[in-house]
């Protein structure tokens, strides 16, 4: 499954109606929502989704209900299947059934979110169709034909998609697609070591021992004196005003900014990656937990957790092997020549000697044990044909070897 997002541009009677339709999809959304609480409260089974969905198709015959059958059934479906799903993930999360962060019970949707989407299945008859070079046009249910730009050719026909608007107000469509392995160009080196940091974004270190240091862009911080100007013009305005909506806006279009820049970098850089290495080794970081630190706005900024998604992403579709080292690796105080472990080392120490004698930088060292961990599962993919085990790290000290062993 893949995604597609394109910029839309529905006209002004257009955009009546998709209003109209997100504002459906929130109603019924919240009535989910509130069934299912009445029901908690009153002790009483939860009701399931296809009885609200009932209940709601029936509620449309009520006059003042009668306006939720001037938007495409498909829509409202999908949103109460949303609510429904968001109250599956949020009891798998207390029960532990859920890996990851635990969830908070769901919550009513409001206007004010200023986050707006719905979403249709091929059951709603959406039809897509190219009216030019770069521009395309999407058939919505009682909606009609609405353009969209067409930067990237779909590759097949989409079996759902989702309509959003953004804080700022733009509209976008975002398709989904049964994807096709696509076919990556023979890569240049067997392995690769990557080392995540703030420093730079990424320091790769390859299989002939040659390194390369990408700079971190920072997006953020480069805008960051406009976004403080303008946030602060915003809590000037008063509440509900005109003059409050537009700085809002303003600050919600910078936030955009920032967030395209640094994707189209992540999805550049990922693809580079992964065309150019057949195995390839990351760090498993507790971003996290790191988020919550001092740190937390630059590390926020450098999106590694985004990068490491799109990496990870990209590899099984062109049939590359991704190697995560264990949380605990230590890939900063090993040294990558000759596998002794040292002491931790705090961040302002840049470069230093082991007493095998190789002098390491911090980051390439960093980068070259996770090569290491890499081309070791290169070895054993080739060796046993896939198989997959932990590669095997020479270690030193007994903490290193029982974090290893948990591998
Ligand atoms: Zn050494």
């Amino acid at each position: 499954m893949k995604r597609y997002r394109y910029r839309m541009y529905p006209d002004q009677e257009q955009c009546v109606h998709l209003v109209r339709v997100f504002g459906c999809a929130r109603m019924v959304y919240n009535d989910v929502i509130a069934a299912r609480r009445a029901a908690f409260a009153a002790g009483e089974k939860s009701p399931s989704v296809y009885d609200l969905m009932k209940l709601m198709a029936r509620s449309k015959q009520t006059e003042e209900r009668a306006w939720l059958g001037e938007v495409t059934d498909v829509a409202l479906q999908q949103s109460m299947r949303g609510a429904d799903a968001a109250y599956g993930n949020f009891f798998a999360s207390l029960t532990g059934n859920r890996k990851g962060r635990k969830l908070g019970a769901p919550r009513f949707k409001s206007r004010k979110d200023h986050h707006d989407s719905f979403r249709i299945t091929g059951r709603a008859n959406f039809a897509v169709r190219k009216v030019g070079a770069h521009r395309g046009q999407v058939r919505l249910p009682k909606v009609g034909w609405v353009h969209f730009a067409l930067s990237r050719d779909l590759p097949a026909a989409p079996s759902s998609l989702t309509v959003v608007r953004d804080p700022d107000g733009r509209y976008y469509v975002c398709f989904v697609v049964e994807a096709s392995a696509r076919t990556a160009p023979a890569p240049i080196h067997p392995c690769v070591g990557i080392d995540l940091g703030l420093d730079h974004l990424a320091v790769m270190a390859f299989d002939d021992g040659t390194s390369v240091k990408v700079d971190n862009p920072r997006h953020l911080n480069r805008k960051l004196r406009k976004l403080a100007a303008a946030q602060k013009e915003l809590a000037r305005r008063q509440k509900g005003s005109a003059n409050r909506e537009k700085s809002w806006h303003k600050v919600a279009v910078l936030h955009r900014k920032v967030r395209e820049t640094r994707l189209d970098h992540h999805h550049m850089l990922a693809r580079k990656v992964v065309d150019e290495n057949q195995v390839i080794g990351l760090e498993t970081l507790s971003i996290r937990g790191l988020g919550r630190t001092r740190m937390a706005r630059s590390i926020h900024d450098a999106g590694w957790g985004t990068l490491v998604r799109l990496i990870e992403e990209k590899a099984t579709e062109a049939g590359r092997t991704v190697v995560r080292a264990d949380r605990f690796f230590p890939s900063t105080r090993m040294c990558s020549a000759c596998g002794a472990v040292g002491e931790k080392k705090p961040l302002r120490i840049r470069s230093w000697t082991c007493r095998c004698g190789a002098t390491h930088d911090r980051d390439v060292n960093a980068a070259a044990n996770l090569r290491n961990v890499a081309a070791g599962q290169a070895e054993t993919l080739n060796d046993c044909g896939g198989r997959v085990s932990p590669a095997p790290v020479p270690a030193t000290t007994p903490e290193a070897v029982t974090a290893l062993a948990t591998t």
